[in-house]
């Protein structure tokens, strides 16, 4: 499996058939396993063995899919959960706590600013929100003594950043820190940030790697190799008194963020993805690759189209040769710049809102990254709970339509946007 190259490992990788076996993988809609003696399911217990005994914790399915997605961002091992919140969440739950400290970039999903200053900070884990375009001087100003880990999202949503990657990798690699980083809008197939120097990666599955819209779920990627034992990070390296003094840096020192994320948080917050989830966002895994390429040819084409129309104020598209963007997408999204741009209608948020309810084909809805055009206005939608400061450094303002491109035909796609701009 080494040599394969991405389209390969996504169609193949994560389940294997035996001689007779189902093509597919199946769907083992069940939350138990049977065994025939006490000691085989004690041992499951202490994690002396491995193997399922309850779908809380584990489940053929979803192994599946996590080892495929492990694969395809050249992980070691990869934890799905029910939703790219509880990703994030645990993601950094799993290694700060209660009086440690955070560094994150401000322009992330809204959803996860609002996770990480609201109710993260009420456990008492806080954060420094810096600019994703920080200097090494500015993110180094940021870092404390009882920081734990930096966050960013490789291509933000909406303000569609590209993360220069490597920068902040030095910067947390610096101070002994790990880079998180929510890798959900470019996918593996577009950006592999282990290749830069992240550490952990996470996704919003629900978006792209599913891309038919059908399942929420999320997923968290150790890249393995990070040193756990520089001192920051005790809880890696001393024993953990509920699995009998197991240290996760000794006894699981190939995955030990991913087996403490798993046997700790899923097991004791109860927040697996479900079977028929993790099924359905296998199978979206295996198309992913020619999605992508579709995805990205249509929003060029598209970002193209409204830069020239003459009821568009702007247009920010990484992918357009006039983003200042263009050279960290060009480094870091060679394939393509994914399929989520921003604009502005002439005219206002107002006139937005009247292109937008103009609409026949491409549809209003709260949801990005599926293969059916959407549109959505984070100000009054997604980003609804941040305040005014924090929406500019998020980088919504007030007129910002989001556009997902989904893959219908290009023509129609620009005739629905043409006959809704002029009712703006
Ligand atoms: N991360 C990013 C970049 C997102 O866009 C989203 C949702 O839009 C999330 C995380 C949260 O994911 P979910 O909606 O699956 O909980």
């Amino acid at each position: 499996m080494e040599n394969w190259k991405l389209e390969t490992i996504a169609v193949q990788a994560g389940y294997t058939p035996e001689n007779g076996g189902a093509r597919i993988v199946p769907i083992t809609q069940s939350t138990t396993y049977k065994y025939d003696d006490v000691q085989s399911v004690a041992d499951l217990f202490d994690l002396k063995a491995a193997g399922f005994f309850y779908t809380r914790l584990a489940n053929p399915t979803v192994d599946a899919f996590e080892k495929k997605i492990a694969a395809m961002e050249g992980g070691v091992a990869a934890v799905a959960t029910s939703s790219g919140q509880t990703a994030n969440a645990l993601a950094l739950m799993n290694i700060a706590r209660t009086g440690d400290h955070v560094v994150a970039v401000s322009s992330l999903y809204g959803g996860t600013v609002s996770l990480f200053t609201n109710t993260l900070k009420k456990t008492g884990i806080l954060f420094t929100m810096i600019s994703p375009e920080a200097s090494e001087e500015e993110i180094q100003a940021a870092i404390q003594p009882n920081t734990k880990a930096i966050f960013a999202e490789t291509l933000a949503n909406p303000a569609l950043i590209v993360l220069d990657i490597e920068k902040f990798a030095k910067a947390a690699h610096a101070n002994g820190l790990p880079l998180v980083v929510d890798n959900t809008f470019p996918t593996p197939f577009l950006c592999n940030p282990f290749k830069w120097g992240a550490d952990i990666v996470t996704h919003s599955t629900t978006k792209y790697i599913d891309g038919h819209a059908t399942s929420v779920g999320g997923i968290v990627v150790e890249k393995g190799g990070f040193d756990w034992t520089n001192g920051k990070f005790p809880e890696f390296t001393e024993p953990d008194e509920s699995y009998h003094g197991l240290i996760y840096t000794k006894d699981f020192a190939a995955a030990p963020y991913s087996t403490k994320l798993r046997v700790q948080w899923i097991r004791d917050m109860g927040t697996p993805m479900m079977p028929f989830n993790g099924f359905l966002s296998m199978l979206g895994c295996e198309t992913l690759h020619v999605r992508m390429e579709r995805h990205c040819e249509n929003a060029l084409a598209m970002a193209e189209f409204l830069e020239k129309h003459p009821k568009v104020a702007w247009v920010n598209y990484p992918g357009l040769k006039s983003s200042n963007q263009y050279e960290l997408a060009q480094k870091y999204l060679p394939k393509g710049a994914s399929g989520v741009m921003c604009f502005g209608v002439k005219g206002g948020k107002e006139a937005g809102e009247r292109a937008m309810n103009s609409l026949k084909l491409a549809a209003i809805c709260v949801h990005v990254a599926d293969l059916r055009t959407c549109v959505l206005h984070p100000a009054s939608m997604t980003h609804r709970q941040l305040s005014e400061k924090e929406l500019i450094a998020a980088g919504v303002s007030p007129d910002l339509v989001r556009l997902s491109v989904g893959l219908e035909h290009i023509d129609d796609l620009k005739a629905d946007f043409d006959q809704a701009l002029a009712n703006a």
